[in-house]
């Protein structure tokens, strides 16, 4: 299954996410296997931080997708956190969020913000996806107005 991947990496950081003054985290991460290695990378560099250079324990709170790039809300945490945090935000503009892939493409682009960030056979697999769902969708409104449903 596809959330697999982020069962296992919330058990793995169990600290990060299950902290136990961390009543506020909204379970689930809500983007896609692309961002994978980003997250992981870190969540294992802010624990790493924790466990050998003093830094506090923070919490996640929340991991998405918005306007086309990854979202990774941490509270009481140190500034190295929040650093890392801010740079793997900037890199998750160029990194499909389905497959991992480079995605070449202006981070200024105003119009680049408000979709998705995906790599060029990611958003065509999406368009046709989109396309026979409208398809399908126009097939059973056809056969639904045959059968005299108004
Ligand atoms: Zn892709």
């Amino acid at each position: 299954m596809a959330s697999d991947w982020r069962e296992a990496l919330m058990k793995k950081h169990k600290k990060l996410f299950f902290h136990k003054g961390n009543p506020t985290f909204i379970g689930g991460i809500a983007c896609g296997e692309g961002w994978r290695p980003l997250i992981e990378t870190l969540c294992e560099y802010i624990q790493f931080n924790i466990d050998n250079n003093d830094d506090m324990q923070g919490k996640i709170v929340r991991i998405k997708e918005k306007l086309a790039g990854l979202r990774f809300y941490y509270e009481d945490g140190s500034q190295r956190a929040y650093d890392a945090i801010n740079f793997a935000t900037a890199l998750s503009y160029h990194i499909c969020e389905m497959c991992g892939a480079w995605v070449d493409k202006s981070a200024h682009d105003p119009k680049a913000v408000w979709k998705l960030t995906l790599c060029k056979t990611c958003e065509a697999e999406r368009v046709t996806a989109h396309v026979h769902k409208l398809m399908e969708v126009a097939r059973r409104q056809k056969k639904k107005r045959k059968c005299g449903t108004p």
